[in-house]
């Protein structure tokens, strides 16, 4: 299947299945464009919105860089409660405030934490609810949300585009996927000059996330073309610019190139999907509160290793788009090349070995368990099971 490149490595896409491509989000990007949010408020036609942001968002600055921009007579409410990981509870306890307010609409300002709580408490304002549960999976009932605009303040999940809220359920400790056509955002105001204050680790792990979903929407077994070319583009991208974006923070050329790159990797993942490297990640994020980021890139070039038989050509193309390899490579040296370019990478922002993480190895079965029931292991090339997950995790403690 697929025709060759110049270099023998098959353009493997998947053109036999039907599909269809759908991108609600209206989308401004550029230096500056946070300016636009009071004429987007305007035209659509609301006046009370809740902002709902992070602690660490609004001690940065950023959160005042957006409001400097709003209209004075603009009546909102800030509601800064949410958590990394971001629990239930705050999606309670923001959708309260959203109704105690009187809110018509939503501003999430923040990384995937603040945008993920924002749509669930879009979720629960709309349904009159107050438990995000009750939503949880692919496709759970729901009215049409309150109009969201997202405004992403770092370069990793892409939720400012994508359908899902990804929240934790504290009652069990894991996190959960909350996904129906209305939670995508209305607007989405890209910006980048609010990513110049993100940390260098933060944005070595959010953009090492970038990279995953990227990595994985390209390999999922339901891409399509469509998915496949936004994919390619982000992984250029990040490949290419995380590492100045983390060596100085002020390179707003960077920043504009991994803030698109993170983008990208969004639309790609939510029209095709995630796989493994993600279910490892939200099983730990749900069992220890790490950083998504981080566990992502950890687990990213072992996935692959394990993938490789079933998906080499797709490998190559990855290290195509990175640059990697040279060229009269095969694909099995440039798959490998892809993935000696993530662990590289992963060394070049100085992100932590599994090891540091001290995850107990008595709960290595009850990740490896939520990992095989993620709704995203199915998308994984090749199959895997909860054997798989735990061989997988004893080969990144080495
Ligand atoms: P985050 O939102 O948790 O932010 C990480 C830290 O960075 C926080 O302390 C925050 O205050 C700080 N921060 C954010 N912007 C900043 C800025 N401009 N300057 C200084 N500090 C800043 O991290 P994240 O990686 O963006 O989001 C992670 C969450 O997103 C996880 O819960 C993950 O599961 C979820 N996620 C969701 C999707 C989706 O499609 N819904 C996709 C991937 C990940």
């Amino acid at each position: 299947m697929g025709t060759l490149n110049e270099s023998g490595i098959k353009n493997t896409g998947n053109f036999q299945s039907v599909f269809s491509f759908v991108l609600p989000t209206k989308i401004i990007f550029g230096p500056g464009c946070r300016k636009d949010i009071s004429a987007q408020l305007s035209e659509l036609g609301v006046s009370r919105p809740l902002i709902v942001t992070d602690a660490g968002v609004s001690a940065a600055g950023v959160l005042d860089k957006v409001r400097s921009g709003l209209p004075e007579r603009l009546n909102y409410k800030v509601f800064d409660g949410v958590e990394a990981n971001p629990k239930d509870i705050n999606a309670r306890s923001g959708a309260d405030v959203y109704r105690a307010f009187g809110a018509d609409s939503i501003i999430a300002i923040g990384g995937g934490s603040p945008i993920d709580c924002a749509k669930s408490i879009g979720v629960l304002a709309a349904n009159g609810a107050s438990d995000i549960k009750a939503f949880e999976g692919k496709n759970a009932p729901s009215k049409p949300l309150p109009p969201l605009i997202c405004v992403p303040t770092t370069s990793g999940t892409g939720s400012e585009l994508t359908f899902s809220s990804v929240i934790t359920d504290t009652k069990n400790n894991y996190k959960m996927t909350v996904k129906n056509p209305f939670t995508a955002p209305k607007i989405a105001i890209c910006d980048p000059e609010l990513t110049l204050s993100v940390p260098p680790a933060i944005t070595a792990a959010t953009g090492m996330d970038a990279l995953t979903h990227a990595i994985e929407a390209f390999t999922a077994n339901c891409s399509e073309p469509i998915s496949d070319a936004a994919a390619l583009y982000a992984i250029e991208l990040i490949s290419q610019n995380l590492v100045a974006a983390f060596r100085d923070g002020s390179n707003l050329e960077a920043r504009s190139r991994m803030l698109m790159g993170s983008m990208l990797a969004g639309i790609a993942f939510s029209h095709s999907d995630v796989a493994s490297v993600h279910c490892i990640a939200e099983s730990l994020g749900g069992m220890y509160d790490l950083p998504h980021g981080i566990c992502n890139a950890i687990f990213l070039p072992y996935v692959m290793e394990y993938n490789m038989s079933f998906c080499e050509q797709r490998y190559a193309r990855v290290a195509q788009a990175m640059g990697a390899g040279n060229k009269n490579d095969d694909a099995g040296l440039l798959a490998k090349a892809a993935v000696d370019t993530v662990k590289r990478l992963a060394k070049e922002v100085k992100l932590p070995p599994f090891s540091s993480l001290n995850v107990k190895s008595a709960d290595y079965s009850k990740i490896a368990s939520f990992s095989a029931k993620n709704i995203s292991t199915e998308s994984n090339p090749r199959p895997m099971t909860e054997d798989d997950y735990m061989a997988v995790l004893k080969m990144a403690i080495g």
